[in-house]
């Protein structure tokens, strides 16, 4: 079980926008985690050793910046009595960028914070599903809020979610996004989960996913940045690290207590960030204590925790047994199983074969093709 690499922690559950694809389920409502519940989940998450070297604190599961700047500071200071002076941890957050202003960049260098910024691609795509709580589109505030990150020279990535409607236009998309200057592009598939009981993706081959990803490489390329793609990014580094014997192993989600994600009244939850909130006609909820309460120890012993564990890593065996990808993938993703076929102890989801097949097939093939001529110096390097 762990070490600990992601703290996940609902700063607040509010959200400005009413994104149509959203599957969290109480985006209206306007509270803020206590420093008491930030102070309690950290203590006792370093007592109980899963903390080894470094770890990342992740806001995340409403907008963050809707917390505030003060609550930030006061939530860095809380953070730091408990954790060990050695240990090494960082801030990071995905915000819908409406919010960010200047004294928000101070914030992020002062603690400091990486910022990635929610956007789908030009006008005609985000504004139809990054809208506001009257059907507004939110890009004219997210354009803002990046020349903010820009003039005040702060690193940002961008993740962008592909509707059906995005898969026409993968071009328009990926110009749109790199003239924004983001250091890496990201792309989640929009997911069955939680309230979002479909996806316009359900009607949309697997083979017209693959090409709009495929142009996406492409278009990397052809501004001479490889692997600027997120997901490339990672199909590379799996498919290297499997060419060395190095394989990647589990997936973070499929490892008990890698991930710790604790909602806004201190109860917390493990694997997959999604399932915290969620509710299952088998599982019921997915919490399995509350900081305020009860620590690992107690989460250890708990039935619940024990029989998730082992459906989940029924679930990584069955991709063993059934997948030639599982070497790049590392087992999937726990709630993608569970939301598609009903059971963590279940092997291949729509969600997989998008996000992992299809770029798995698309970095192989054209590795191939360059072994057979000069590799271009960037993607030398990258496979060196
Ligand atoms: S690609 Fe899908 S089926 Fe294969 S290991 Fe990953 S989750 Fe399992």
């Amino acid at each position: 079980m762990g070490p600990l690499r992601l703290l996940i922690l609902q700063a607040t559950p509010f959200c400005n926008l009413n994104c149509t694809y959203c599957y969290l389920p109480d985006k209206t409502i306007r509270r803020r985690m206590s420093l008491e519940v930030i102070e309690q989940s950290v203590a006792r998450i370093v007592a109980s050793g899963l903390i080894h070297k470094e770890f990342s604190i992740v806001w995340h599961a409403g907008e963050p910046l809707a917390a505030g700047m003060k609550f930030y500071r006061e939530a860095d200071a809380a953070i730091r009595k408990h954790v060990p002076a050695e240990v090494k941890f960082k801030h990071c957050l995905q915000t819908n960028g409406t919010l960010i202003n200047r004294e928000w960049c101070t914030l992020f260098k002062e603690l400091p914070i990486s910022v990635g910024v929610s956007v789908d691609g030009p006008a005609f795509i985000n504004d139809k599903f990054r809208v506001d709580r009257r059907g507004k589109g939110s890009l004219a505030q997210i354009e803002q809020g990046v020349a903010h990150l820009r003039d005040a020279g702060l690193p940002f990535y961008t993740i962008s979610v592909v509707t059906k409607d995005a898969v026409q236009q993968p071009d328009a998309i990926f110009r749109y996004l790199y003239q924004l200057g983001p250091e890496c592009i990201a792309f989640n598939v929009e997911e069955i989960e939680g309230v979002h009981e479909s996806s316009s993706l359900q009607s949309v081959t697997v083979e017209e996913f693959g090409r709009f990803m495929e142009r996406m490489h492409e278009l990397s390329f052809e501004v001479g940045q490889p692997n600027l793609v997120r997901e490339f990014r990672h199909a590379h580094a799996a498919i290297m690290g499997t060419v060395r014997k190095v394989p990647r192993g589990l997936a973070m989600e499929n490892n008990p207590l890698a991930i710790i994600n604790v909602d806004v009244d201190g109860n917390f939850s493990s694997f997959s960030p999604e399932l915290l909130g969620m509710k299952h006609p088998t599982h019921g909820d997915f919490i399995l204590g509350n900081f305020l309460h009860s620590g690992i120890e107690e989460l250890k012993q708990s039935t619940k925790f024990q029989e998730m564990t082992r459906e989940i890593e029924a679930g990584v065996k069955a991709c063993q047994a059934s997948c030639e990808y599982f070497h790049f993938c590392g087992g999937g993703a726990p709630s993608n199983k569970l939301f598609e076929n009903g059971s963590f102890n279940s092997a291949e989801t729509l969600h997989c074969r998008m996000t992992k097949k299809v770029i798995t097939d698309i970095v192989l093939s054209r590795m191939e093709t360059m072994l057979a001529h000069d590799l271009p110096a960037e993607y030398a390097e990258l496979m060196a």
